[in-house]
């Protein structure tokens, strides 16, 4: 049997209760990617060691802020690291991410100013995951991942 190709998932997309509110994005047809593709999932916000739940986070001019202006931008670069690492362990030539968030969002991001504003940008481990050739996909987007590796 041909081994299936893994990827890696934002695990707030898989059920995981990891969003700062400790509830999930679950979203079936990301899960549904499991018939073609193994799923790895990650949480670099988890990872960086930020408790469920958490304040929330923004990204701006850069850095991350928690919505009570704590700069958490080195915890947030940890975390993406740690989903770098296991990217490269698995071999993942991409990643499925939670859209709009401040670690996984890629192309638009809340704007720092915690009012729902989105703006263009990346969060801090979908750039790291990009800046070392792994395609991102948000979840709105998994159609194009139809028999694509
Ligand atoms: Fe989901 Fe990513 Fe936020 Fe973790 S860091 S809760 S995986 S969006």
């Amino acid at each position: 049997m041909k081994m299936k190709t893994k990827i890696l998932v934002s695990a707030c997309l898989l059920g995981e209760n990891c969003k700062y509110s400790g509830g999930n994005n679950k979203n079936d047809e990301v899960i549904a990617l499991s018939e073609e593709y193994d799923l790895v999932p990650i949480c670099p916000e988890c990872f960086a060691g930020l408790p469920i739940p958490r304040v929330p986070s923004e990204i701006k001019d850069g850095r991350v802020y928690s919505k009570n202006g704590e700069d958490l931008t080195d915890k947030f670069l940890d975390g993406a690291q740690q989903a770098l690492y296991i990217a490269k362990e698995c071999n993942a030539p991409c990643a499925v991410l939670k859209e709009n968030s401040p670690s996984c969002g890629f192309g638009k991001i809340y704007d720092g100013s915690f009012s729902g504003k989105k703006i263009d940008g990346n969060g801090i481990a979908a750039q790291l995951l990009f800046d070392n050739e792994i395609q991102i996909f948000g979840e709105s987007q998994i159609r194009c991942l139809k028999n694509l590796y």
